[in-house]
């Protein structure tokens, strides 16, 4: 039977005292399942097996992990519609959504790693200028962590947690992933995708709880935490880690900036908006979140934002452009930020509230344009992570680029122009991690494509090689094949030798082959020297 309750909490003191989180379809209210809320023995034995299974899978070649990553995107495909269906259920957004923002995505990142990880991750000899002269050479190797933990939010329950998932166990690591606790069964879903892969046991342990069960993870001694949440969270996560100085990879919250210069292709950046701001209902890190528009435009741009936001299908179930949001606590910032924005001043062109006639159990929120905001309401300064697109003017190329910048966050941008040239002078000046010209959110779907942000949006990254380099110790291997030679800095610390020191600073630290010739006879004698034990 279909229990109806209002999303704010899974871990109710009944839930609590049986254990387990309750995952609720947000659209609906209703229960979808349930799972296990692990305790810090949960994650301590998960971390145990982890370890175990890790010593043969770091010991495999990239080919055979690849082999099991290829069969487990076998799986994924031959189940797609009921991923799609769970992922659209347990997060409240379309089907649609769930296949183009989640499925196709790991998709394509799961055949990527699976056959470019070799390649991505192959060792290198490294340049080392002058030092070659001297007999010896370096080369790099890069060795897999161990245990990887991985924390994840909600908002995209399959991509995010599956793609670090994948990156680190093709890197040779385990792995223990900790998912949200509104979003368990996904995660779930993960490590059974796996093991019908015939991923061996241990390497994929997945402990679905609480944030206390985040909390023991971060305790637990891995070697690494993958956090993808909030600022508040990535904060106390890092706190954690510090304490045991286990490194973090922090993927944090955004305000995303979107520039529209009076060049720009209005029907494109329109439609781009309203997309970048509302799908998932606006509950991505790099949602549109704040949208910057010229002058000259933005009478035009503004009523095509508005047409098309007035034409979106807000529904549960199929064909909807956006569904519910994630959890009653979510809706109630949006409305927080909206309705401190309209007593400041701010005008609703479209939405701003929750809709009149929606399921009673379900967490909607109008898609909602606001006119008239500044940077000093929540709107403009907060993430809302909700459908909630606020439009503001600009003059100048150069007042565009102050406001964008105005922000303590900076995950990506986008900046909608036809001069490319323009595109990428503006881009460059933006901080952000990923900065897109004419395009709006969608990087995190690239594989190949780095993701992370500067300031309060994180630090480290995931995706790309740059991703993958997160995930591996790198390790310097550095020969010398003069044995028999003892280095000139050796000790015999006499005059001659701090002659030569001196030589070698003005000369040899220049990186200069030509220069380095000038004091040979100088290198040689004291060579010669210690040879003989002078
Ligand atoms: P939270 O920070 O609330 O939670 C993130 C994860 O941390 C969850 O699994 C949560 O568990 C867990 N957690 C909670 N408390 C602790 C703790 N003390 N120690 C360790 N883990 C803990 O974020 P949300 O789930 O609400 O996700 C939304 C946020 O994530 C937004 O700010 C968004 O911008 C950001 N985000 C960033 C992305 C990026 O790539 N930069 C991508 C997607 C989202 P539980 O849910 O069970 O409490």
């Amino acid at each position: 039977m279909a229990t109806h309750i209002s999303r704010t909490q899974t871990t109710t003191p009944a839930a609590e005292a049986a254990r387990e989180v309750v995952s609720y379809d947000p659209a609906t209210g209703e229960v979808v399942g349930r799972a296990p809320l692990g305790s810090a023995e949960d994650v301590a034995r998960a971390v145990g097996r982890a370890r175990a299974a890790q010593k043969r899978w770091g010991a495999l070649s990239f080919r055979e992990r690849g082999a099991v990553m290829m069969r487990a995107r076998a799986v994924v495909l031959e189940e797609l519609e009921e991923l799609a269906a769970l992922i659209s259920r347990e997060a409240g957004k379309p089907d649609a959504e769930a296949l183009s923002m989640e499925l196709v995505p790991t998709l394509d990142l799961m055949q990527f790693f699976a056959r470019r990880a070799a390649r991505l991750l192959r060792p290198e000899r490294l340049g080392i200028g002058l030092y070659r002269y001297l007999g010896r050479s370096s080369t790099i190797e890069y060795r897999p962590l161990g245990v990887v933990g991985i924390i994840s939010p909600w908002n995209f329950p399959w991509a995010i947690p599956l793609g670090e998932v994948v990156m680190a166990l093709m890197a040779g690591n385990a792995v223990v992933l900790k998912p949200s606790e509104l979003t368990p069964l996904v995660a779930l879903k993960i490590g059974e995708v796996f093991r019908r892969a015939g991923l061996p046991e241990g390497l994929l342990e997945i402990v679905t709880g609480d944030g206390s069960t985040g909390q023991a993870l971060t305790e637990a001694g891995v070697d690494k935490i993958m956090f993808t949440g909030s600022v508040a969270t990535g904060r106390r996560v890092a706190e954690a880690a510090a304490r045991s100085l286990t490194p973090v990879v922090l993927e944090l919250g955004g305000k995303d900036p979107m520039i529209v210069f009076e060049d720009a292709d209005l029907e494109a950046a329109s439609s781009a908006a309203v997309w970048g701001a509302f799908a998932n209902s606006g509950q991505a890190c790099a949602s549109v979140e704040r949208c910057y528009v010229h002058e000259r435009v933005s009478a035009e741009f503004t009523s095509r934002v508005v047409a098309k936001t007035r034409a979106l299908r807000q529904q549960a179930g199929e064909g909807a452009d956006l569904a519910a949001m994630s959890s009653e606590r979510q809706l109630a910032t949006v409305e927080e930020h909206v309705r401190e924005a309209v007593e400041r001043g701010a005008r609703v062109l479209a939405g701003g509230s929750r809709p009149k006639e929606m399921h009673a159990g379900g967490t909607f929120h109008e898609p909602t344009v606001l006119a008239g905001v500044d940077h000093t309401m929540m709107v403009m300064r907060e993430e809302t992570f909700g459908p909630v697109l606020p439009l503001m003017n600009f003059g100048t190329e150069e007042e565009a680029v102050r406001l964008a910048n105005d922000s303590a966050f900076g995950l990506t941008a986008s900046v909608w122009t036809r001069d490319i040239s323009r595109g990428r002078r503006v881009a460059a000046r933006i901080e952000a991690g990923t900065v897109m010209v004419n395009e709006v959110l969608y990087t995190h779907g690239i594989a190949q494509t780095p993701w992370g942000g500067v300031k309060q949006s994180g630090m480290g990254r995931t995706h790309g090689r740059l991703g993958l380099l997160e995930l591996v110790a790198p390790h310097h291997i550095h020969v010398n094949r003069l044995a028999r030679l003892h280095d000139v800095w050796w000790f015999g610390y006499t005059p001659e030798a701090a002659r030569l020191f001196r030589s070698l600073a003005r000369r040899f630290a220049t990186g200069s082959a030509l220069q380095t010739m000038l004091i040979s006879p100088q290198l040689l004698r004291r060579l010669f020297d210690k040879r003989r034990g002078a």
